[in-house]
């Protein structure tokens, strides 16, 4: 049998009372550990972690809090090799796409400890001025940003079990409240991991970080007023978690992460073979495979002027062509696998689905699959497919609703720049668009059209083509959400994301009081 990996709660190490749930190579098929969170006394523990961990943060500054994110970079860093082994094993990534998570992960971490120095040695925060509320300036308001008083539940998706915790648990530990994270269940070994090397390298007081993997049964219930809680995963189980009386009766407030169609969108008078139509192929062909297209913020829709729709299904698939897939072992390996079978089957489905509105023009399931046995490995060349006409991509709603959570990507031609408009709204709500043009006028009007729509746009022009951070990746400097379909989430964008783990109160009080908060 292989090892039950112990959840963390209540500051200890405890095993779930079950057998378990194991956690496979997607490449292999082997077994390589299990997870299990029957038995645990969720509500002791989350006490613990308000009590003990909330309480210890509170007492130290926000630069003090800064250094300890720094000290977690440290113990992270020192084992990447680890964490690099078990990506490969658990979400059988090659190493570029590991590089994702991991790098990603501790990058955002060392960015809040340098965020979080800024702020220097208090305790809260204010917000804007102060304002009178007599005609003499004698008596004001003023507005605070206090630390909640609860702990910040994560429930992760399976796809970024690293970075996926530290976007989330860098602010809030710099905002001084505890975290509990419960990974997805398929991928939880890495977050597992680097949550164990943190705590036993102790540079977080205790009750700060804690981890329950396995079932997310009772953890809800667990919750209370002032808690929170934030979710990344499918629309299903968020609708679950907003409809939870933790939330609709004890107000716990919720950040959700949810799925998108986002787009791509190439902006007229762009040549084939001009700087820009080469970006946006680049950028496609890059989206679709980076870890086999299992990113929130992947490309689902290019959208591209209909008299360029052959040039650039041709110009894509030529690209894509090149993607070697398989065993990520293999050093002649771009594109691993997806994570799991039952993925794998996710994303046939989703395929399928589609193609009954598009055509195929690269097929994914014609490439050959390098150091692994097609009966076993959960690997899938990446799948371009197209709507025919402009009018096509008018009557196909499948390609414009459906997230299919791997290698796949839809071109859908336009016939001018409002159509286009229109075409990408009907993603009802992305995480993130992306602009190609070489006319910065036609790419910020245009930008500011989106904006409504999205949780971020990505502009490109040739200028920017080898600075640019990649249409998928998130940047902690900038926001990380979505409106409508996408959650209505909002993380990251710099210190905006300690807005979420603050309570905002109005001191109404003497200009003297209120003098010495500043
Ligand atoms: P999922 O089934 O909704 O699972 C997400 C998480 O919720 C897992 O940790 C899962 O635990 C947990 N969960 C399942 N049922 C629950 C319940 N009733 N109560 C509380 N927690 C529950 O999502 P998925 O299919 O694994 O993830 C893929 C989806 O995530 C995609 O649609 C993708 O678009 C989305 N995603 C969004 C972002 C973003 O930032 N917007 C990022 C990554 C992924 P178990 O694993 O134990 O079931």
């Amino acid at each position: 049998m292989t090892e039950l990996l112990k959840n963390h709660l209540g500051g200890r190490w405890v095993a779930g009372t079950g057998a378990g749930t194991a956690l496979f190579d997607p490449v292999l098929g082997t077994e390589l550990a299990r997870v299990d969170a029957s038995g645990l006394d969720l509500r002791a523990g989350f006490a613990f972690a308000r009590e003990a961990g909330g309480a210890a943060l509170r007492a130290m500054s926000y630069r003090e809090r800064a250094a300890m994110l720094a000290a977690a970079v440290k113990v992270l860093q020192s084992k990447r090799d680890d964490y690099y082994a078990i990506a490969t094993a658990n979400s059988g990534t090659v190493k570029n796409d590991s590089a994702v998570d991991i790098d990603g992960g501790i990058y955002t971490l060392s960015t809040y400890a340098k965020l979080g120095e800024s702020l220097g040695e208090r305790r809260f925060l204010l917000d804007g001025e102060a304002a009178r509320l007599a005609k003499e300036p004698l008596f004001q308001s003023r507005h605070v940003l206090v630390p909640t008083r609860g702990l910040a539940l994560f429930i992760n998706a399976f796809n970024f079990p690293s970075w996926g915790l530290w976007e989330k648990a860098a602010p809030a530990l710099l905002s001084g409240v505890p975290v509990v994270v419960k990974p997805a269940t398929a991928t939880a070994w890495l977050t597992q991991r680097m949550v164990h090397d943190v705590v036993e390298a102790g540079v977080l007081p205790a009750g700060a970080l804690s981890v329950v993997c396995g079932g997310s049964a009772g953890l809800m219930d667990a919750l209370e007023p002032f808690d929170l809680v934030s979710f990344t995963g499918s629309a299903d189980t968020a609708a679950v978690i907003r409809s939870h009386p933790a939330v609709t009766q004890r107000s716990v407030r919720v950040n959700v992460e949810a799925d998108s169609v986002n787009s791509a969108l190439l902006l007229e008078g762009n040549a084939p073979g001009g700087e820009a139509f080469d970006l946006l192929v680049k950028e496609v062909a890059r989206e679709m495979t980076q870890k086999s297209g299992q990113k929130c913020t992947a490309i689902r829709r290019v959208l591209v002027p209909e008299a360029l729709y052959g040039a650039a299904a041709e110009a894509i698939s030529a690209r894509l062509a090149k993607t070697t897939v398989g065993n990520p072992r293999n050093e002649s390996v771009r594109m691993g696998a997806l994570v799991s079978r039952a993925q794998l089957n996710a994303v046939r489905e989703g395929l399928a689905h589609l193609q009954a509105q598009a055509e195929t023009l690269h097929d994914g399931a014609k490439h050959p699959l390098i150091d692994a046995d097609a009966a076993v490995a959960c690997c899938v060349g990446p799948t371009l497919l197209g709507a025919r006409d402009a009018a096509g991509s008018d009557a196909g709603d499948r390609l414009h609703e459906t997230e299919v959570f791997g290698p796949v990507a839809t071109l859908i031609p336009y016939r001018d720049a409002a159509h286009a408009l229109r075409l990408v709204a009907r993603g009802q709500g992305s995480l993130v668009a992306s602009l190609y043009g070489d006319d910065a006028r036609a790419l910020a009007d245009t930008a500011i059209e989106l904006a409504p729509l999205h949780g971020r746009v990505h502009v490109l022009s040739p200028d920017v083509a080898a600075l640019h951070t990649g249409h998928g990746n998130v940047m902690p400097q900038s926001l990380h959400g979505g409106p409508g379909r996408a959650g209505g989430g909002e993380e990251l964008g710099g210190l905006r994301a300690l807005n979420f783990y603050h309570r905002r109160a109005a001191i109404q009080a003497s200009t003297a009081a209120l003098d010495l908060l500043a």
